[in-house]
Formats: structure tokens, C-alpha cells, sequence
């Protein structure tokens, strides 16, 4: 298994790693509340319109910046800042010098190991199409940090 993540930066590797990073958990799609006094951030278990729920992909990924502007475009920089990744994120993984999940695609060789493994969101979020706004507060979870 070419174990890239061990041995290259995120500045050294292709673009293709650095898209096979991702397990396709989905968590960065969730809607997030920032909190105003604390700044911390909470996950609620509502996921962005554009989430298929069934794939965990993205249904419109090629246009997902001019559908939702506050989508995000994950780079070295902010894989190693960003406070809100979640815990799990192979990025966020890599960047603080650890290993990916048995888990991970990339160990696997199954692109659905991740769903497999109950390491993605399906099966345990409603579509932010489905949700008013005022009842957002009240769907916080801390399971996705
Ligand atoms: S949280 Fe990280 S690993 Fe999960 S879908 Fe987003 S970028 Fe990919
Ligand atoms: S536009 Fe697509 S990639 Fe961006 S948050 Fe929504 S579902 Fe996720």
C-alpha cells in the first residue's frame, strides 16, 4: 500500500492524493452554529441541501461554491488551522502528524468502507431542506466533533 500521507506534505502531493484524502464522511457539510460569546463551534445533525443522503456525495460538487458560497475549499493552509474540522477528518488527521482510520478508502481499497464503518454522516442527519431555521439550536449534536 503506498502509504503517501506518511511520507509526503500536502505541498508535495499530486492533486489526486490530495483528493483521495477525503473518506467521504461528509461532516464538513453539516450546518454549523458558531457561537457568538465563546466562538466555539457546534455541529447540528442538519446537512446542506445539496447532500445526497443516500451517497453522502455531493450532488452538484462541480458548482458547490456558486450554490453555497460558505462551502469549503479545503486547503493545506486551512486543513492545519481550520477549528471546526472534525476530529476525524483525514486532513485534519494528516496535518496533525497521525495516522488515517483502518477505515479510510485509502487502506481499504473499498471506496464505501468509510459508510461501512459508520464513519460518514448517512443515516443519522435530515436535509437543512427539511428544517426551519429557528429549530437549528435545537438539533445541536456533539457526536460529528
Ligand atoms: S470532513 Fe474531511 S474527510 Fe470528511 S468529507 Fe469533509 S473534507 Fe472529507
Ligand atoms: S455544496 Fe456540496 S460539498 Fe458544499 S456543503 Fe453542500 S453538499 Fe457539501
Amino acid at each position: 500500500m503506498n502509504q503517501f500521507w506518511k511520507e509526503k506534505s500536502f505541498e508535495q502531493m499530486s492533486h489526486e492524493e490530495w483528493e483521495s484524502l477525503c473518506d467521504g464522511c461528509a461532516k464538513c457539510c453539516l450546518i454549523k452554529l458558531r457561537d457568538s460569546k465563546t466562538k466555539t463551534v457546534k455541529f447540528t445533525n442538519v446537512v446542506c441541501r445539496y447532500l445526497d443522503l443516500q451517497t453522502c456525495h455531493c450532488s452538484d460538487y462541480p458548482n458547490r461554491h456558486e450554490n453555497v458560497p460558505e462551502c469549503i475549499f479545503l486547503t493545506p493552509e486551512l486543513a492545519r488551522h481550520l477549528d471546526w474540522l472534525p476530529k476525524t477528518c483525514a486532513y485534519r488527521l494528516v496535518a496533525d502528524g497521525k495516522d488515517l482510520p483502518w477505515w479510510h478508502p485509502l487502506k481499504t481499497g473499498d471506496p464505501n468502507s468509510a459508510r461501512k464503518a459508520g464513519g460518514t454522516v448517512y443515516g443519522k442527519v435530515v436535509s437543512e431542506s427539511e428544517v426551519d431555521d429557528a429549530d437549528l439550536e435545537d438539533m445541536v449534536v456533539n457526536w460529528f466533533e
